[in-house]
């Protein structure tokens, strides 16, 4: 198994790392993977920005303060993308 060609994030990986990502804790490599999947998948960047506006919202970020509900939400509309 090689490590030199990081594998593309998956939506749902991409939903875990997003509080990582916004607080900066992210490691480069991690990062880049993170920023590429954005480019390439318009779910995930209409995801970021919702929870960009959140933080932007309450002013602070932490992981217990993502509804599970949202989340829940999001992954099933990745779900529906992917189908169509
Ligand atoms: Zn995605």
């Amino acid at each position: 198994m090689s490590a030199a060609i990081p594998s593309e994030l998956t939506c749902k990986e991409l939903v875990e790392l997003v509080t990582d990502y916004l607080e900066d804790v992210l490691p480069a490599d991690e990062r880049t993977r993170f920023e590429l999947h954005v480019c390439s998948c318009t779910g995930c960047r209409a995801y970021l920005s919702q929870i960009r506006a959140l933080v932007r919202a309450s002013g602070r970020l932490a992981e217990r303060d993502l509804p599970a509900a949202m989340r829940d939400e999001v992954l099933h509309a990745f779900r529906e993308w992917k189908r169509t």
